[in-house]
C-alpha cells in the first residue's frame, strides 16, 4: 500500500500547470484533492513520476452566477457545493447530490474536477452534471474548449480530455421558473459509492407540463449516461404517476448494465426504473 516514488510540484497557477504539464506529458499526473489518485496510486494502479497539485490554485475554485449561467470551477469542493447559498437558491441538485458524496473528511478534500476527470462508473456528479445538460470547459495549451457533459465520459474511467488538459469549469444555463430537481442513490453499503444513482431536472410549462427534462444516470454501466429515452418520453406530459412511471421504465434503454459481485446486471436495471421513478416523483412535487 506504498505508492512508487514520486516527484511533487505545487502549480501556482492555471498557466504553470498546463506549462508542467506539457514538460512531462504522460509521466505526470495532476493532483486534485487526491482522494481518488492517491488509492490508484497506493495499489500502483496509478505510477506517475511527477504529481503536480492544482489544489492550490485559488482562481480554479469558485462557484458564480453570471449573465444568467452557473459556473463552476473546477477545484471546488464537493463541500463548497454542498454549502452553497446560491446552488442552495438556484440549483438544488448540485448540494443534494453532494450530501450522498462520501464522508465529511472526502467532502472536504475531494473536488468536482476531479471527480469528473477520474469518471469512475459509480461516482455521483457525472449524473449531476448530465441532468444539468452542462458545458464542460477544458484548458490545453493552445487554449480552451467546450465540450457537452453527455460527450466527456468516454468508457470506464475515460474522458475526452487529452494529455496535457485540464478540467477548468462546469457551467450550464441556471433553472428558471417552475423547476424541481432531485438526485436519488442507492449506495453500495460497503463503498458507499452508487450501485445506482439518478440525477433529475424538470422544469414545467404554465399549465404545469413538462417543458423539458434532464436524467443522468450513475452506477449502472461503464460510464455514466444521459437517459435521453426517458427525457423524451416526458416531453410535454402531464407529470402524473402514470407518465412518470412509464418513462422512467425508459432507464435503461440500449445501455449494457455492469453485473458484480454484489448486483447482476438485471437487478441494476431494475434499480435504475425504481430510482429514475423516485427522483421523477420527487422532482415533480417539488416543482409544483
Ligand atoms: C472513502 C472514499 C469514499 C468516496 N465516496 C464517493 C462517493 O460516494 N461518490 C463519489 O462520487 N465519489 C466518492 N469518492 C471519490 C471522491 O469523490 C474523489 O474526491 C473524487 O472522485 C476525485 O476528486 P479529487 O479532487 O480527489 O481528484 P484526484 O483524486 O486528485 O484526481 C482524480 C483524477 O483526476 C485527475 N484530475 C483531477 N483534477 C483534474 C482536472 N481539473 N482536470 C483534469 N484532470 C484532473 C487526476 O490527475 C486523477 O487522475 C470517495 C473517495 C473516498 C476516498
Amino acid at each position: 500500500m506504498i505508492p512508487n516514488s514520486f516527484d511533487y510540484v505545487a502549480a501556482k497557477s492555471l498557466d504553470e500547470a498546463l506549462t508542467l504539464l506539457g514538460k512531462h506529458k504522460d509521466d505526470a499526473k495532476l493532483l486534485a484533492g487526491g482522494h481518488s489518485l492517491i488509492p490508484a496510486m497506493k495499489l500502483r494502479l496509478a505510477q506517475p513520476q511527477v504529481l503536480i497539485d492544482i489544489s492550490r490554485i485559488k482562481e480554479l475554485a469558485y462557484i458564480r452566477e453570471e449573465g444568467g449561467q452557473i459556473r463552476i470551477g473546477a477545484m471546488t469542493t464537493h463541500y463548497q457545493i454542498e454549502s452553497s447559498d446560491l446552488l442552495r437558491r438556484v440549483c438544488p441538485l448540485l448540494p443534494e447530490a453532494a450530501t450522498h458524496l462520501g464522508d465529511v473528511q472526502v467532502r472536504n478534500k475531494g473536488t468536482i474536477g476531479g471527480s469528473l476527470a477520474h469518471a469512475d462508473p459509480a461516482a455521483d456528479w457525472p449524473a449531476a452534471v448530465l441532468a444539468l445538460d452542462a458545458d464542460l470547459v477544458i484548458a490545453g495549451g493552445k487554449g480552451e474548449r467546450v465540450i457537452k457533459a453527455d460527450k466527456f465520459f468516454v468508457g470506464l474511467l475515460t474522458t475526452a480530455l487529452e494529455q496535457a488538459e485540464i478540467l477548468r469549469e462546469i457551467r450550464f444555463t441556471a433553472p428558471k421558473g417552475r423547476v424541481g430537481q432531485c438526485y436519488k442513490k442507492f449506495r453500495h453499503p460497503a463503498s458507499g459509492f452508487a450501485v445506482v444513482g439518478a440525477a433529475v431536472s424538470l422544469s414545467l410549462d404554465g399549465s404545469g407540463k413538462c417543458q423539458s427534462a434532464g436524467v443522468g444516470i450513475t452506477g449502472v454501466s461503464p460510464k455514466s449516461y444521459r437517459a435521453h429515452a426517458v427525457e423524451n418520453a416526458l416531453q410535454g406530459a402531464s407529470l402524473d404517476s402514470k407518465s412518470l412511471s412509464s418513462a422512467a421504465a425508459h432507464a435503461t434503454d440500449g445501455v449494457d448494465a455492469n453485473t458484480d459481485l454484489f448486483a447482476s446486471g438485471e437487478y441494476r436495471r431494475h434499480l435504475a426504473e425504481v430510482y429514475t421513478r423516485r427522483a421523477l416523483q420527487e422532482a415533480a412535487g417539488r416543482a409544483k
